[in-house]
């Protein structure tokens, strides 16, 4: 991939050298495992969380409250590190430091933010991320779930579903209706009526905790609400943070998948030759390697834009459209080149092609991007 594309020269020192740091993290700590807690269907969060604090990772492209503060660019080559080992630990990170601590370090107050941005930071605490529900999930504006005002207080009632760390979290983020239109609340999760039962027989991110959200009548104080986020505005600007590392992400998956099918084809031999050696084969290495090159090219430019302060949703909604469409293509055909291999776990490419379904779901599905590119193309909206 350097030969042909040379992307280095389009990172800094001190960029690459992240980079390094979380590739090693990754592949010592979660790549010996992470087969193991897919098919368990488990993931020893609280351990992993805090060691993903000590490298820095939580909250990284943030400033202040004990996070890293380095670059979007930064932050999204330790979203492509820990995604090309596994899209659900991807997610952990994801989750905890662009929508739950995003949501406070943007929209919280003050009070908020040194609660428990610090311990986020660190692992310490985990976070979610209340939006989708049941009945709705690309709409999130038809919400059912509501907060109604007794005395100073709010009570909380309604369904959340398909919520990362959900049954893990110390602290949720939960969107509701409200007299004033969408508001977001802070949840401490021990808060009575509140209950985050886990999703079961999931095939696709498997070693990611995925739960619903129940607030039976949660009665929070007034300075539990997040004081400046108003309307779609609030949960939309988090969303476009996590889609900014599922551009990175998506694309340390399909490169894992590249780098895997490659080996093989060198090692396998069919008809008393290595599979490398058909030119079917290398047909779809070369055209799978311009992908997994592309998509490195779109996201260091969405990094840079971002990083220079002009990045738009619908240049995120771009990478995230290209980037894990291309990277389920490539998981697919690596796959074909594993053959019946390749459905084992044994080796990590069907493990990242059904993680990728989930990936090209969540943080708008493909089809919610082609409408924003669509829209973007012609002005015309044609959500409806
Ligand atoms: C593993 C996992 C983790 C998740 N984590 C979180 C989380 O932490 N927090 C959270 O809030 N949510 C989370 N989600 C939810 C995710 O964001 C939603 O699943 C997603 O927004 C899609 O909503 P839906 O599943 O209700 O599908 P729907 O909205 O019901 O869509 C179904 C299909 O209809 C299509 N569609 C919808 N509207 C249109 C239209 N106007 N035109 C054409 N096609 C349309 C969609 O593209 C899709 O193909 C997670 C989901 C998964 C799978």
């Amino acid at each position: 991939m350097e030969k042909l594309f040379g992307l280095d020269s389009l990172l800094e020192p001190e960029e690459i050298e992240i980079r390094s740091t979380v590739r090693k993290f990754a592949s010592d700590r979660i790549r010996p495992h992470v087969a193991q807690w897919f098919e368990e269907g488990t993931l020893p969060a609280r351990d992993l969380a805090k060691e993903l604090g000590s490298l820095g990772v939580l909250g990284m492209h943030l400033e202040g409250y004990d996070c890293a503060g380095m670059s979007a660019t930064a932050y999204g080559l330790a979203c492509l590190e820990l995604e090309a080992v596994d899209s659900g630990i991807r997610s952990l990170v994801s989750v905890q430091g662009s929508l739950a601590m995003f949501a406070l370090h943007r929209w919280g107050s003050e009070e908020q933010k040194q609660t428990w941005l610090p311990p986020m930071a660190r692992g310490e605490a985990i976070g979610c991320f209340g939006l989708t529900e049941p009945d709705f999930g690309s709409n999130p504006a038809g919400m059912r779930t509501n907060a109604k005002r007794d005395g100073d207080d709010w009570i909380l009632n309604g369904t959340k579903m398909w919520i990362t760390n959900g049954s893990i979290a110390d602290v949720a983020v939960v969107w509701a209706q409200t007299d004033e239109g969408i508001r977001g609340f802070v949840v401490p999760t021990d808060t009575p009526g509140f209950s985050a039962p886990e999703i079961k027989k999931k095939v696709s991110l498997r070693a990611s905790v995925t739960s619903e959200l129940v607030l039976d009548g949660v009665r929070l104080p007034a300075s539990a609400m997040l004081p400046t986020a108003q309307g779609l505005r609030g949960p939309l600007s988090c969303l476009n943070e996590a889609r900014f590392g599922i551009v990175f992400g998506s694309i340390g998956a399909a490169r894992d998948c590249l780098e895997t099918a490659v080996e093989y084809s060198m090692s396998r031999e069919v008809f008393d030759k290595p599979l490398a050696g058909y030119q079917l084969t290398q047909a779809k290495i070369a055209d799978m390697t311009l992908e997994v090159g592309k998509g490195h090219l779109l996201a260091y430019q969405l990094g840079r834009l971002k990083d220079s302060g002009g990045l738009t949703p619908e240049q995120v909604s771009t990478g995230k459209l290209n980037n894990v469409r291309e990277a389920i293509d490539v998981a697919r055909t690596c796959r074909t080149i594993l053959g019946a291999n390749g459905i084992t776990l044994e080796y990590p490419v069907m493990r990242h092609a059904n993680n990728l379904e989930s990936v090209l779901t969540y943080e708008g599905t493909t089809e919610m991007h082609q409408l924003t590119i669509g829209r973007a193309m012609t002005g015309e909206a044609a959500f409806r």
